[in-house]
């Protein structure tokens, strides 16, 4: 891995400091709220609620912000078709999008070995690593993960009968160290 991993907020202040970033009073409001809420926001979204907490930053400012946090790989940028979404993560994850609400959940997933493998025999690659993108319908089965996710599910796939492991949330190997 090029930098070693940020796992908390300290972790992204220290980084910052790594690469020589200024630690601005404004860069640290942006970086504690996307610590705070775990989600993926907009530039307007972060602006808004920065400012309805009573934290005074100008737009331009929470945009220069964000860029410059994302550029040094410091926090995460997806590009969607409504603009682009930061989220406090930055090693590589999975996303499952609720197509009813457009809310993206951070997901760890583990493909089977045996998977891995197969893709390999099959593409002549060796594979050194991956993030899925799933779409879904909050299920009526069962209460599905919403609104605000707390922390970042490690689910391990084909774990036959392991769902009560699934969701114990705990990071399981990222997919980028295989
Ligand atoms: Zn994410």
């Amino acid at each position: 891995m090029a930098s070693p991993a940020i796992a908390t907020l300290q972790d992204a202040y220290r980084q910052c400091r790594d690469v020589g970033m200024r630690l601005s009073r404004q860069r640290r409001l942006v970086l504690e709220l996307l610590w705070r809420e775990k989600e993926h926001l907009s530039a307007r979204d972060i602006f808004e609620r920065l400012n309805s907490d009573g934290r005074s930053i100008g737009h331009t400012s929470v945009y220069q912000n964000l860029e410059a946090l994302q550029s040094a790989g410091i926090i995460e940028c997806i590009e969607r078709a409504s603009g682009r979404l930061y989220g406090y993560r930055s090693d590589p994850h999975s996303h499952l999008i609720c197509e009813a609400s457009g809310s993206i959940l951070d997901l760890d997933v583990v493909l089977p070995e045996a998977l891995l493998l197969r893709i390999e025999a099959e593409t002549g690659y060796c594979i050194t690593g991956y993030t899925l993108q799933l779409s879904g319908t909050p299920s009526a089965a069962r209460s599905p993960i919403s609104g605000r996710p707390a922390e970042s599910r490690g689910m391990a796939m084909g774990n036959a009968g392991g769902e009560d492991d699934a969701r114990q949330g705990n990071h399981l190997p990222v997919q980028g160290d295989l």
